[in-house]
């Protein structure tokens, strides 16, 4: 579960990103966060992977409470919660699957668990026969997918993707999503943001619509209603 209760974030400039907000995401749902430039959706990301912490209000992820925890609980949060990003972030000179594995390695995990969980991974997203390329050898929405296996590899409860489909063409874009999907049908709560109206409104999923550092809708089956957008 994620909690937000009256969430205020001022950065040290004075700006205002976030204002007195509240949300309630359950677990196993799938969630699209939508909204203008500068609305507040990277910092709302920021929070809950603890890049940044908050200024007032209380946030509560997976039962933890981000008012007590301490820096050496971070890595037990960003455990909790993968993220995938619009530019897939891959590491260029490793191959996929030492990509996907590396995610585990940091986390101290044995060689033989390793070899067993990143076939496994690959396989979910469909890219068994990518193993040993180069992510510059791979398609842009394959090169998505790998991101997608590493971020799952730690078997986090929530999957955060950050326009995920911001730089893939519409056939990837899709192709992502129906695997976003699947990953939620599993069991992982999918929280994605994206500018893309087409995806969105086909979703038919829960929409919260940010502005200005507050929620301004929040509806089941919701749409995109904002101004723009692909
Ligand atoms: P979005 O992801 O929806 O584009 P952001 O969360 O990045 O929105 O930004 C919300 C507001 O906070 C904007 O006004 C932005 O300029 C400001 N902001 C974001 N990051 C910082 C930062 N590190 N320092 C100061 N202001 C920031």
């Amino acid at each position: 579960m994620i909690l937000f209760d009256r969430v205020t974030k001022v950065y040290p400039n004075q700006q205002v990103a976030l204002s007195g907000l509240n949300l309630h995401i359950q677990p196993k749902e799938f969630v699209t966060i939508v909204g203008s430039s500068g609305a507040g959706k990277s910092t709302l990301i920021k929070l809950m992977t603890r890049e940044e912490s908050h200024t007032s209000g209380k946030i509560i992820v997976g039962g933890l409470d981000y008012d007590t925890i301490t820096p050496r609980d971070v890595p037990l949060v960003r455990r909790r919660i993968g993220v995938v990003f619009q530019d897939f972030k891959l590491l260029p000179n490793r191959r996929v699957g030492e990509n996907v594995a590396f995610a585990l390695e940091v986390s101290g995990a044995r060689g033989r668990e390793i070899k067993r969980a990143v076939p496994k991974m690959l396989q979910l997203v469909g890219l068994s026969s990518k193993e040993q390329a180069f992510p510059n050898e791979l398609s842009g929405g394959e090169r998505q997918r790998v991101a997608i296996a590493r971020a799952l590899i730690r078997q986090p409860k929530i999957l955060i993707a950050d326009e995920p489909t911001g730089n893939l063409d519409p056939k990837n874009a899709w192709e992502i999503i129906e695997l976003l999907l699947k990953i939620n049908r599993f069991g992982t709560t999918v929280l994605l943001t994206t500018h893309n109206k087409e995806i969105v409104n086909a979703l038919k999923r829960r929409v919260i619509t940010i502005n200005r550092g507050r929620i301004i809708k929040d509806e089941e089956q919701g749409r995109y209603t904002l101004e723009g957008g692909k």
